[in-house]
């Protein structure tokens, strides 16, 4: 199974992910997850990611791609995998597409979560999470049990650069801008399938599932 996981930044594609991949035993290859490594690392690639994803930017689609399509010829991807975050621009889809062909490859699907704007930014402005344990928290939905402590690393609670309201808005304008025309994109080569991302986790994961079916 080889699926895209398309939705608004804070739409629940980051939950949904584990779950679609346990169901379907395929890797999770999250494009946020790989540069927020390459930063945290400090590499060459990192250190020119961050000068825009601390923008609420996105990186340049040439850098993307290429980590995507390294990590896309690792020995995990054999049985199928799901993107999340990648692509997000008509460029990466575009690229992705030839990089499939060229390895006579296909999508099966691309899940669209959809989630009204004011409802991102409630959820985005609220996130914190621990770099130690990896949980996220937020502080309406699922508070941890000491104010801005992680419950199991014991390690003070962060919230993400491109989490805070400014970033939230322009992450939200540049997914309009250069995202959304994705949902034309797969409606018109019939793979899309558009899931009504507003409920708990539980409903949405019910919804993708039935939509797969
Ligand atoms: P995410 O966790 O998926 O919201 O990604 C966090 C940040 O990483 C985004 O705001 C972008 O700056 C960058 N990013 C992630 N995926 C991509 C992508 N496919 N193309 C360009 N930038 C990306």
């Amino acid at each position: 199974m080889r699926l895209v996981l398309l939705g608004k930044p804070g739409s629940g594609k980051g939950t949904q992910a584990p779950v679609l991949c346990e169901k379907h035993a395929i890797p999770a290859i999250s494009t946020g997850d790989l540069i927020r490594a390459a930063i945290r690392n400090e590499t060459e690639l990192g250190k020119r990611f961050k000068e825009y994803t601390s923008k609420g930017e996105l990186v340049p689609d040439t850098l993307v791609v290429e980590i995507v399509a390294e990590r896309l010829t690792e020995n995990d991807c054999k049985s199928g995998f799901l993107l999340d975050g990648f692509p997000r621009t008509i460029a990466q889809a575009d690229a992705l597409a030839t990089w499939l062909q060229n390895n006579d490859l296909s999508l099966d699907c691309v899940v669209y979560i959809d989630v009204p704007n004011e409802i991102l930014v409630e959820r985005a402005t609220g996130r914190r999470f621990c770099s130690e344990s990896g949980k996220t928290y937020h502080l309406k939905f699922a508070p941890p049990k000491v104010e801005g402590i992680c419950d199991v690393s014991g390690k003070p609670l962060m919230h993400r650069e491109d989490d805070k309201e400014e970033v939230v808005a322009k992450r939200l304008a540049e997914y309009d801008e250069k995202t959304s025309p994705l949902v034309d994109y797969y409606k018109s080569r019939d793979l899309l399938k558009q899931v009504n991302g507003v409920g708990s986790m539980d409903e949405v994961t019910t919804r993708i599932a039935d939509s797969l079916r």
